[in-house]
C-alpha cells in the first residue's frame, strides 16, 4: 500500500467501460494511493450503484449527480428523481451540470442549458451541497452564471487561460486538473498548474476518457492520477508529495463545505 494517498476528484466508474472489471480497477487504485475517488454519475441508475458502492468506504468515496449539459430538454421529466438523488446523504455533490456550446451548436439550445445549469446550483445551494462544473467552449457564460449563483463549486477539467482561473479562484472555485496538463499542446492547463494557488486545485482521472501521458490513447482509469500529479509537481517545482497532501487537503475542504 502506498504511503501516499491521492485524489481522483472525477471518474465515470459505473460507466460500461468499468463494468467487466471493475474491482481490479478499485484494486489497482488502492495500490497506488488513489484512495479520494468522487464518483461521477450522469444517469439515476448509475447513481444508485454508486451510492451503494460507496457506502464501503464513506470516508473516501463521494457520489456526485447532475443533469449534464446536453441533457437540458430531459431536465423538467428528471427533475423529480434528481431531487431524490441529490438529497439522499450519500449523494455529497451535485454534477456535473454546467454549459456545453461544443455538442449543442443551437443558441436557443444554450439559453435552455444557462436555465437548468443555475437551477442545479440553486438546488446544491439548498442542500448545502458543492457543485461540479463541466464547461466546453463556454467559458464566458459559465463564468457569468457562477458569479450571479455565487455557491460552492470546481471547475472539471479547467481548460480556460490562467488568467481566468484566477477569476474563478477570486470567487472562491477549485480547478480540477486532469490528463490535459501532461499533454505537450495543452498550453492553457500547464499555465494554470503553474501559476495557480495550490490551495485551489484538484486532481482527476475524467476516466474512462483522457488518460496523461505515458498511458494517453488507453482507457484512462483512477491509478493513473499519479502521473497527473507528478507533471502539477515538476511544472510547481515541488515535491509530489507533498503536493499530493495538499491536493487532498483541498478536497477535504471542499467537502466539507467549510
Ligand atoms: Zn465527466
Amino acid at each position: 500500500m502506498s504511503e501516499v494517498y491521492y485524489l481522483d476528484s472525477h471518474c465515470h466508474l459505473f460507466s460500461e467501460e468499468f463494468q467487466e472489471d471493475f474491482d481490479e480497477v478499485i484494486e489497482r487504485s488502492r495500490k497506488k494511493g488513489v484512495v479520494f475517488l468522487n464518483i461521477m454519475c450522469t444517469e439515476e441508475e448509475e447513481a444508485y450503484r454508486a451510492m451503494d458502492f460507496s457506502e464501503t468506504d464513506r470516508d473516501h468515496i463521494s457520489v456526485s449527480y447532475g443533469i449534464f449539459p446536453t441533457d437540458a430538454e430531459d431536465a423538467e421529466k428528471r427533475w423529480g428523481e434528481l431531487e431524490k438523488i441529490a438529497e439522499d446523504p450519500r449523494c455529497t455533490c451535485i454534477g456535473e451540470i454546467g454549459l456545453d456550446y461544443y455538442w449543442e451548436k443551437d443558441p436557443a439550445m444554450h439559453d435552455l442549458q444557462k436555465e437548468v445549469f443555475a437551477r442545479q446550483i440553486e438546488l446544491a445551494r439548498k442542500l448545502n451541497k458543492p457543485f461540479c462544473v463541466h464547461s466546453r467552449d463556454a467559458i464566458q457564460d459559465t463564468y457569468d452564471l457562477m458569479k450571479a449563483h455565487h455557491w460552492k463549486g470546481l471547475m472539471h477539467s479547467f481548460s480556460g487561460s490562467a488568467e481566468m482561473g484566477r477569476e474563478f479562484v477570486k470567487l472562491g472555485y477549485y480547478l480540477s486538473l486532469g490528463g490535459p496538463v501532461t499533454f505537450k499542446n495543452a498550453r492553457h492547463a500547464a499555465n494554470v498548474a503553474r501559476e495557480m494557488d495550490v490551495n485551489f486545485l484538484l486532481t482527476e482521472t475524467d476516466s474512462p476518457y483522457m488518460a496523461p501521458v505515458p498511458v494517453r490513447g488507453k482507457r484512462n482509469e483512477p491509478s493513473y492520477i499519479p502521473h497527473i500529479v507528478k507533471k502539477i509537481a515538476e511544472l510547481r517545482q515541488m515535491k509530489e508529495e507533498i503536493l499530493a497532501a495538499v491536493l487532498v487537503e483541498n478536497w477535504r475542504r471542499f467537502r466539507s463545505l467549510q
